[in-house]
């Protein structure tokens, strides 16, 4: 139907296969996604791993309700709860460990605080300052010793890092976070089998071909949209290889990390506030490091051990710090047999991107005898596989949050999503994924969310 209409979409992630896929099913037959990597998928990643796979990016389904993931996928029984709090154990570094009461009342009373979106919103500073206003009055009641309640805010702390996706709740801004929407319902579904990858099986079973739309290993380092040079379209793009590409449109799908790396050359430049949006937006490190055992040898009834540290949580220790003070804790698996995952945010994670295998499986293998040596005996790991979101230059990080910096820069994802148009008045260059999304930033839901927005954007300009 729009056969001549040119759409050539950057990044092969969720949001760019959701916009492709979007354009063709309405009709735009002349689509090609570029991709830098050699698969499509982005930071969902879904590798073989023990019997059977792992996700190194996206993990759960967060939420039920106006989340299109579930919505794709429950009605296929692709999908169940993965909560497990009471099996999780609270284990300290000097060998002790909170009473599960103990944890839990505090772990749920600190999970309520922090999605108190009106609070959230009122209070001018970090999330930090935020939760720390708020700790007394939930420790009322709770059994714990001053430096076990410091040792279990430290761990809090490391923990929201992981679901923010922030280097440290310092830099997180309390109002930036009240702008995430939650989705009703379970916020911690798990795929059943295949991992998060059936997503985008999912995506395309619908008769689309991408493959023959899709050039891998395409990393674009130019994008002119001047209109001048541009075999009769809006826009030329250059990639790595010294390939030329032409299209009436582009999305862009590319993570905030690479937009701030400043890898892609754009001709004119980019706009004030669009360059205010990739400067002020944030994108921090969350990294996985799976080791997978011949023989399980945790108990069937605990789904994790939380890393408790003691005596390592003043700030003036912090930047003594190794990432090996900094795992938030190692957890089953819940579909994959044997196999632990430990997680690790912000300067930790990058630092462990710089080890070996062997020198990381090593430091966990010490770390978990460390916590829980006393009671179980600890062995090496069979096998180890581990993601590296920060060093890797098509990601640059592992998802977006709200920083201070971004309310002092008083910008917004809808400055980072804004088509740009040409001095023919056209909408040429078009920006899709997670980090443009106003309220599920950070998410698969969000960046697909995204990847539809920008394609019916296009979809409106043909049929008005
Ligand atoms: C460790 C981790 C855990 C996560 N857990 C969850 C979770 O539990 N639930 C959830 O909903 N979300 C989770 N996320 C977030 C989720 O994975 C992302 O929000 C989402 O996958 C982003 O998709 P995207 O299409 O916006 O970006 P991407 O997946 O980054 O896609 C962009 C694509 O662009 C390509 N690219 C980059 N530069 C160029 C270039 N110059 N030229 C061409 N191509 C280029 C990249 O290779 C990539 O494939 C997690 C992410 C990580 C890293």
């Amino acid at each position: 139907m729009f056969g001549d209409a040119r759409v050539i979409v950057v990044g092969g992630g969720i949001a760019g296969i959701a916009a492709a896929t979007r354009l063709i099913e309405n009709g735009f037959d002349n689509v090609t996604i570029l991709e830098a990597g050699n698969r499509l998928g982005g930071r969902i990643n879904t590798v073989p791993f023990g019997e059977t796979c792992v996700d190194l990016g996206a993990h759960w389904v967060h939420g039920e309700k106006d989340n299109p993931v579930f919505s794709l996928a429950s009605p296929l029984g692709l999908l169940e709860s993965s909560r497990d709090l009471e099996n999780m154990r609270f284990v300290l570094s000097d060998g002790s460990h909170l009473t599960l009461d103990a944890g839990l009342r505090l772990f749920e009373r600190c999970s309520i605080v922090l999605d108190d979106l009106t609070a959230l919103k009122e209070f001018r500073g970090s999330v930090a300052d935020y939760l720390r206003s708020r700790y007394d009055e939930l420790l009322q009641d709770v059994e714990l010793s001053p430096d076990d309640s410091k040792a279990f805010f430290d761990w809090m702390s490391r923990f929201e890092c992981s679901i923010e996706g922030c280097n440290s709740l310092d830099e997180a801004s309390a109002t930036g976070l009240a702008s995430y929407k939650q989705c009703d319902g379970d916020p911690v579904i798990c795929w059943k089998k295949g991992g998060y990858s059936t997503l985008i099986d999912i995506l395309l079973s619908r008769e689309i071909d991408l493959g023959t739309k899709t050039r891998l290993n395409s990393v674009v380092t130019h994008v002119d949209w001047s209109g001048t040079d541009t075999d009769g379209g809006n826009v030329k793009l250059r990639c790595a290889d010294g390939s030329e590409h032409y299209a009436d449109h582009i999305v862009l799908t590319v993570s905030l990390g690479v937009l701030k790396q400043d890898s892609i050359a754009f001709k004119p430049p980019l706009p004030a506030n669009k360059v205010n949006a990739i400067k002020g937006l944030e994108i921090g490190t969350v990294n996985k490091i799976y080791l997978y055992y011949e023989n399980q040898w945790w108990p069937d009834d605990c789904s994790g051990f939380s890393f408790l540290y003691k005596d390592k949580n003043s700030s003036e220790k912090k930047s003594e710090r190794s990432w090996t003070d900094e795992v938030i804790g190692f957890y089953a698996e819940k579909n994959s047999p044997r196999v632990l995952c430990g997680w690790v945010v912000g300067e930790a994670a990058r630092n462990v991107e710089k080890l070996t295998d062997s020198e990381v499986a090593e430091a966990c293998t010490n770390l978990l005898r460390t916590f829980v040596g006393h009671e179980f005996s600890v062995p090496q790991p069979a096998a180890i596989v581990r993601s590296n979101w920060f060093s890797n230059p098509h990601f640059r990080g592992s998802y977006s949050f709200r920083s201070m910096h971004t309310e002092e820069m008083k910008t917004s994802a809808s400055d980072l999503a804004e088509p740009l148009v040409n001095n023919k008045g056209l909408q040429v260059l078009l920006f899709a994924g997670e980090a443009t999304h106003e309220c599920f930033y950070s998410t698969v839901h969000g960046a697909m969310e995204s990847g539809w927005r920008e394609a019916d954007r296009i979809i409106n300009m043909y049929t008005k």
